[in-house]
Formats: C-alpha cells, structure tokens, sequence
C-alpha cells in the first residue's frame, strides 16, 4: 500500500509529532488525542526495543490486543512499521508470533551545526543513523538575511544530491553558538553574532522548507550527542566545553540537558577571569574567551615570536594573506614550537582554573573539549587537568575524567538530529522507564508518563 492510500503520508505523522512532542504526558482531551497519544506510546516502544510480537506491546503499554492490533495495522499501511520474522521459540506451544519492527527509513531528519565559521548538515534516519553529510565554509558576520538564504539553499542540496525524498523529511534541527531562549525559541543577544539578536531564525526555516525547526545551542547539542552515542554514554553528570574562538558548555546535570531559566546556561567562557583583564565580546573585560579563546592564543603566540622569520620575509601588503590562524599555532604546536607550545599552554592554564570552579559546583564525571583549540589534544588537556587537580576539591577531581569529544566534527549536528527525534520519540530514559515493567506485566499508566526529553 502506498502511503496516499493510507490518507495520512507517514512524513504528516512525525511533523506533527516534532511540535507536538508530548502529546504522551499530557491529559488527552479527546478520543482523537487518546488514540494519538496511544499510537506514539506504540511506536515509542517498538523503536527503542522492537522488534516486538504485539501480544508483547500489548503487555508492555497496557493497552488492548484489540487496540494494539488496530493501531499496528495503522502503522504498517503508513509505513512506519514492517512486519518481520517471527519468534525462534513459540509461547507453550501455540503458532510463532510475526514480529513488528520500526521502519527507520520512514522519516528523515536534517541536523545542522550552524558555526560562526563553518556548517555541517547531516541526514539521518529515524535511528539517528548518518545517511548523508555536507560541510562547508560559513560567516556569521553577512548576517542572517544572507546566511539564512544560503542554509535554506544549502539543506536543498543535501536532499537532492544524495536523492533522498523530501516528503519524508520530518524535521530539521539546528545549532547555534549563542544563548537560545528556551520560551522564545531565538537566540538572544549573542555575543559574537552582531545582527543576529532576536531573528526569528526557525520561523524563516520553517516558512521556505516545510517542515518543523527547533533551535538549541550547539553546545547543549554537542554534549547530548556525546551522552547517547560518544564519550559519555552512561554518565549522568557531565560537560562538553567548546574552545574555539568562543568558550561555551553544555552542561548535563542528572541525565538532563541545563538549560537554565530561560536557556542561557552554560556560558562559561564569560566568567571573569581577570577583571581589569582585555575587552570581552561580551562587552565586559577579562572574560575567559577574552584571555584564552582562539585569536588571544593567536596573540601570544605572535607576541612570543611565532612567525616572525616568515613576517620579516613578507613583502608590505601581503599581510592579509599571511593572517596566522589558530590552527596554524596549534600545528606548530604539535610539532615543537616553543612559541605555540607556550601560548597554548598559557590559554589550558587560564581554562583549567575556570573549570577547577565549574567542577567544584557541578561534579561532573566526564569533560569532554571541542572545537579549533581541542586540536592540540594533550597539550591542552594536561595543563587543564593539573590545574582541576591543584583547585579543585579532592572528592570531585578525582573522579572526573577531562578528553577531547569522540564524536568531533559531527557532534553538533548529531545532537541537533537528535533533539528531532526525542521530541518525537522520547528520550531513552522515558522508554526505559515504560519497559521496566514488562517482565512484572504492569501497565505504565499514560496519563503519568512524563516527556522527559533532554534538549
Ligand atoms: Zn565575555
């Protein structure tokens, strides 16, 4: 069956489901939105533990064989799920149950790492499973007018190149470096980013493709990437730190994503470092980012020497050309520079002393580094740790443990496919919490289930 002979094409089901992600925890109001709540209960449970016998689904949710069968039988003329082979071993000996697994294919979701200088856009199935990739260079600084345009134009491409049907894109989900007011949904007054205050950045998304957008930090992004498939699967206390040109976290506290009140946690490249300290983006002087972000490591490298056989050399007005970047310290870095190994050294060193603070209020057991400055790997990371273990409480740095991010250049977009998916599906934690119960053959009743997503 085709999904225009089912009436509702599976990619209607999981738009709605994007900005409608709770429709499970909510008191339904109506028998349309029990069935609704109903089905993503199903569908929730067949994709984290499937494939499953719907005797079994019937058991797990509470809900009728009846029920189970009619919403089953929904979701195979949609699509959204197949049936499969049976069971090795049948129940006292009656007939072998078919299974029913999710159809991971049935959806698309587009994950974008929006960097102040580079993006990355992911497709992805319904498993979070990388099926497509792109990247390329990006500048902030031609404001949103342009750079959305060109994002928009950019996510097209992706889709058509690798001949993926646009009808089943169900969502798209963006990281952004700057503070993301969590009820407003748009950043707000981001340091780095002039033009970009209060743009209505998911709207405009949203009216060119057609589908839904949701919009976070990229580094609360990041580090729920690194949580479900990276570094810091199993941990519940946990941060990912962006060192780039901007220094800014994700923090996870119990499982869960800290947005703060109104989403602007985890800008820990602003703490004051030194208050009589350079002028920081920020408009305040001495921040972290404004003595250890990437152009002030650039500075001191340049100041120790760095460079200055091949400045003596240059011709006058070539000087654009010969502009040193971070990675061109780090890389000289790695390979013996005094100069670079000095700067970097320095800028780890004002880091480490930040973070002995952030790991004494937080007690995270894993901190993960990402970004240009994460390039120089040990070099940066072991000032960082001797500096934790100096300043920071005995009981908290010694069970954390500092490394740079698995999941590098994709983490970001990764975390941001994923945000799609936990507003349609719920987090793990949530699914976990419903299968608990099977083996006792307790009923999870609907009404108490929380969302529980993490984003
Ligand atoms: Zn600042």
């Amino acid at each position: 069956m085709t999904p225009s002979d089912a009436g509702v094409p599976p990619s209607a089901r999981w738009r709605d489901a994007v900005v409608r992600p709770n429709v499970v925890g909510h008191r339904a109001s109506d028998l349309h939105d029990m069935r609704e709540a109903n089905i993503t209960l199903v569908l929730r449970l067949i994709r984290q533990h499937g494939p499953l016998a719907r005797v079994a689904i019937a058991r797990r949710t509470g809900l009728s064989r009846t029920t189970v069968s009619s919403i089953v039988d929904g979701l195979l003329a949609e699509e959204i799920v197949r049936e499969g082979e049976t069971l090795n071993a049948a129940p006292s000996g009656g007939r072998r149950p078919t299974l029913v697994h999710f159809n991971e294919s049935a959806g698309i979701i587009i994950g974008v790492d929006f960097g102040r200088t580079h993006f990355t856009l992911l497709a992805t199935d319904l498993h979070a499973h990388i099926i497509a990739r792109k990247s390329g260079p990006c500048d902030t600084d031609l404001g949103p007018d342009v750079l959305l345009q060109r994002l928009i134009s950019e996510i097209r491409q992706l889709v058509t190149e690798h001949h993926l049907d646009w009808d089943r894109v169900v969502g798209v989900g963006m990281g952004i470096p700057g503070p993301v007011d969590a009820t407003l949904n748009m950043l707000v007054t981001p340091p780095r980013m002039a033009g970009w205050d209060m743009v209505d950045v998911t709207g405009i998304l949203r009216s060119a493709l057609g589908v839904p957008v949701l919009l976070n930090n990229d580094a609360n992004l990041g580090a729920l990437a690194e949580g479900r498939y990276g570094e810091a699967v199993g941990a519940s206390n946990y941060i990912y730190v962006k060192v780039g040109t901007g220094i800014g976290c994700g923090l996870v506290i119990d499982g869960k994503i800290y947005r703060g009140s109104s989403g602007v946690a985890g800008e820990f490249g602003h703490f004051t470092i030194d208050k009589d300290g350079p002028l920081c983006a920020c408009g305040n002087h001495g921040c972290l980012e404004a003595v250890a972000g990437a152009p002030q490591i650039v500075r001191m490298a340049l100041s120790a020497g760095y460079g200055q056989g091949e400045a003596a050399a240059r011709a006058p007005g070539d000087d654009e050309d010969a502009e040193v970047d971070v990675a061109d310290v780090i890389e000289a870095a790695l390979h013996g520079d005094m100069a670079c190994r000095a700067a970097v050294g320095r800028a780890a060193e004002l880091i480490g002393v930040a973070m002995a603070g952030l790991v004494n209020l937080v007690n995270p057991s894993v901190i993960l580094l990402y970004g240009s400055v994460a390039r120089a790997g040990e070099l940066l990371l072991e000032p960082i740790r001797q500096a934790i273990r100096e300043r920071s409480l005995l009981a908290a740095s010694r069970t954390v443990r500092v490394q740079t991010s698995a999941l590098g250049d994709s983490a970001i977009a990764l975390g941001a496919a994923t945000m799609v998916l936990d507003a349609i599906f719920g987090s793990p934690v949530y699914i976990e919490h419903v299968a608990g119960d099977d083996e006792a053959g307790e009923a999870p009743a609907l009404g108490a289930v929380g969302g529980a997503t993490n984003a």
